[in-house]
């Protein structure tokens, strides 16, 4: 019993991570952990897994950096809704790109990009400080449906002359692409003096000083814990000067090289991991996110569930869905309601769809209590809603355990019943709806209860 009730209340916990849907929460989504899992295998401080063989990418060179190449295209074509491209543009040269098409103006593009490549082993904060801040924000934001098309972009070749970026950007401009701004992370992980400052590099070209602009009033709206200092006219020694080259809006962002607060392992094989700033590194990547979300816009599709001791519920009304168990990523079939009651324990989610948008939930790991259920009306509970007695009746002949949860999924009641009427007191719970669960033997019962006052 015990067991079963842990497990149980491990997948009920989830609820409250699974509700990230305003721009505050996909910007607190955004996890230090994750970021730093990344830096470390980006940079060859852990092993990782790339092709399903365990290696260790030390270094991103031009003409060594495949490894990385793949990394990053396995990362992005592990994440919902991009389209992954893979662009070579000389022998050595190629560009890791993922598009997610916006919903309501997929002409309207926003870029976040950075370079992979290196010029040593290691290079933690050239640029896989940038990279892995990337990753994040798509890794976040590809779970939601946007307004306008984002395009996460990792070019190649930027230390040997801004190659990748050039090759983008003069093929956009070709192309007409209606790029609307492009954020370049460089650097962002070193703040020796712990001044918490950063720059914005840029230049009076097409919207840049509107961007700039934007990204200033985000420190003010979401309280960042940065100082910001405005280089203008900004460095042209990374890629966002190759777009600024083709008339697009552009801006740099990244640590403090007007104030020659740089990391002094600039360029070598001592731009380690270790010697990063973390918090300072996690608060930039957040303003980042703040950037890409505002200006991708979301649709407000909502794509979390709530967990019952027996059912997984949409929390998006009137859509259509689909629900889908994680371990096949298959949908199962005929289970299309907003509700659904697993009978086999496992990890699922739902695919919500309104209009052309369709969101995938995180999965959930369900723990079904057993296949076994009373007979109908054995069990009996009543009043419902009850604002302090409740009564349970029942027809069987041993003892029941009730247990009384929480939407959170706390257990705040529990007690075996030896009669076949009992009532008890909830008269000391706050106002609310409540799960009931009663098992006896394998058999389980469920039922939601509200409590009023
Ligand atoms: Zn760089």
């Amino acid at each position: 019993m015990k067991k079963v009730f842990l497990l149980f209340s491990l997948s009920f916990s989830l609820i409250g991570a699974l509700s990230a849907q305003t721009e505050l929460d996909l910007i607190n989504a955004v996890s230090l952990d994750s970021l730093s899992q990344t830096l470390q295998e980006f940079t060859g401080e852990v092993a990782t897994n790339v092709g399903g063989n365990s290696v260790t990418i030390l270094n991103r060179e031009q003409s060594n950096n495949d490894l990385a190449g793949d990394y990053l295209v396995e990362k992005f074509n592990a994440m919902n809704s991009l389209t992954v491209t893979d662009q070579p543009f000389n022998t050595n040269g190629r560009n890791i790109i993922a598009t997610q098409l916006g919903k309501t103006n997929p002409n309207d593009i926003y870029i976040i990009c950075s370079h992979y490549d290196s010029v040593a082993d290691y290079c933690a904060d050239d640029n896989a400080s940038g990279t892995a801040t990337v990753l994040e924000v798509a890794r976040i934001l590809s779970t939601q449906c946007m307004d306008n098309t984002l395009v996460y972009a990792l070019w190649d070749e930027e230390e040997i002359g801004l190659r990748g970026a050039n090759f983008y950007a003069s093929q956009a401009n070709n192309n007409g692409d209606n790029i609307l701004g492009v954020l370049n992370i460089d650097m962002m992980g070193y703040d020796g003096d712990d001044d918490d400052d950063f720059d914005i590099d840029v230049r009076p070209i097409a919207n840049s000083i509107e961007m700039k602009d934007d990204l200033v009033a985000l420190l003010a709206t979401y309280n960042f814990n940065l100082n910001v200092n405005v280089v203008n006219p900004g460095t042209t020694a990374s890629d966002h000067a190759r777009f600024w080259d083709q008339g697009y809006s552009a801006v740099l962002v990244g640590e403090s090289w007007d104030n020659d607060d740089q990391t002094p392992y600039y360029h070598s094989s001592s731009d380690r991991f270790s010697t990063l700033d973390l918090p300072y590194f996690h608060e930039l990547a957040k303003l980042i996110m703040s950037y890409m979300v505002t200006k991708g816009s979301l649709v407000s599709v909502d794509n979390s569930l709530t967990v019952s001791p027996s059912t997984l519920t949409s929390n998006m009304d009137n859509a259509s869905y689909q629900w889908v168990d994680c371990s096949t990523n298959l949908p199962i079939p005929s289970e299309v309601n907003q509700s659904f009651s697993p009978t086999i324990s496992g990890s699922y989610a739902v695919e919500v769809t309104v209009g052309s948008c369709t969101e995938l939930s995180a999965c959930v790991d369900f723990t079904s209590l057993g296949t076994h259920t009373f007979k109908l009306n054995t069990i009996n509970i009543y009043p419902n809603p009850t604002s302090s007695i409740l009564t349970i009746e029942h027809s069987l002949n041993d003892d029941l355990m009730f247990e009384l949860f929480s939407i959170e999924g706390k257990q705040v009641l529990q007690k075996v019943l030896t009669e076949k009427r009992s009532k008890l007191n909830m008269s000391q719970l706050s106002k609310g709806t409540y799960f009931v669960r009663m098992t006896q033997n394998k058999k389980v019962f469920s039922q939601q209860i509200v409590i009023g006052k």
